[in-house]
This record gives structure tokens, sequence and C-alpha cells, in this order.
């Protein structure tokens, strides 16, 4: 089962091209990229200035029907996301679905007051990225803090954790099926 990573309205090529062998190492799987880039306006509420994670998903997902039947869909976009509940997000995944989401533009060192870091940026890029396709593959949160699918609701928990899943996290992700 192969990985496609796409972008939902603009993202830097340069930013897509570093995350996916890092990605591809982590998961450990095929990962390519899809450059067709979907339009996140649909999904922008005008009040909130955010765009909804859920109706990105789903847009995500009808556009991606000729991909393979058991590929993962990874969604990247620059755009702030949110859901009703929450002021904002990271990233969305279907639990054990075929698709998930995330954005940069938190991860960003610019939305923090810094300057510039890319490093990092592509650092933080790639644990979001592992972490919702975690979700992809069916991992819920958990509570190892190094491990890539601990919940992160504030970017210093992004840098806390690792870009790796801890062992029974990795043992349920590669298990033979
Ligand atoms: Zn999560
Ligand atoms: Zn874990």
């Amino acid at each position: 089962m192969s990985i496609v990573l796409r972008p939902i309205g603009y993202v830097d090529a340069a930013l897509l091209d570093a995350i996916a062998p890092r990605v591809a190492r982590w998961c450990r799987r095929e990962v390519r990229l899809d450059p067709r880039a979907i339009d996140p306006e649909p999904a922008r509420d005008p009040k909130r200035h955010q765009y909804h994670a859920g109706v990105l998903l789903q847009n995500l997902l009808d556009e991606s029907n000729d991909a393979a039947t058991d590929a993962r869909v990874l969604g990247v976009t620059g755009v702030d996301l949110f859901i009703p509940i929450f002021t904002y997000l990271f990233g969305q995944a279907q639990l054990g679905g075929r698709a998930g989401i995330f954005s940069t533009h938190r991860l960003r060192e610019e939305f923090y007051g810094g300057g510039h870091d890319g490093d990092r940026l592509v650092a933080r890029a790639v644990k979001e990225a592992v972490h919702e396709l975690g979700h992809t593959f069916g991992l819920r949160h958990c509570i190892d803090p190094s491990c890539v699918m601990r919940s992160s609701t504030y970017i210093e928990e992004v840098d806390q954790k690792g870009e790796d899943f801890c062992l029974a996290c990795a043992a349920h992700l590669h298990a033979p099926t």
C-alpha cells in the first residue's frame, strides 16, 4: 500500500520534496507526489478566516478516486484549519480510512513571531504527516511522550515528540495483515 501526497492550495514544492522521503522511511511505505492541487476555497469560513478540515478531507477523498484503491492520500495545505468544536487543528485524518490532511500554517516559526527556520518546519511537517497517516493505518493517540502518535495541541508538543512510532505503535503499524 502506497502513500500519495497532494497539495491543497499553494504548497511549496520543496517542502513536499523534503518530507516525502522521511515519511516513506518512518511509515515504511512508498510515497509519491500528486502535484494536482485541490482548491481549498469551498471549505473557507468567511467569519473565521479559516478552513473547515472536514470539508477539505471530503474534497480530497472525492478528488482522489483515481488513486489505487488501497493507497493512503495525505493532503498538505498552508491554510489554517478548524472544526467547529476547536479553535484550530494541526491536522485531521480518518481513523482506519483512506485520507488525512495537515496544515503547515501553525508549523512555521513565523506564526509565533520568529524568523524563518526551514529545517524546523520540515521536521514539524514530517511529524504531522506521519501522525495523520498513523491514524489512517488505524492507530489512535499514544501516551508515550516520544511517540509520533502522541496528540499535540500546541507547537511545543509537536517539538517534544519524535518522528517515529514507539515500539507498540510500530508493532501495530507494521504487523502483517
Ligand atoms: Zn491525532
Ligand atoms: Zn506510540
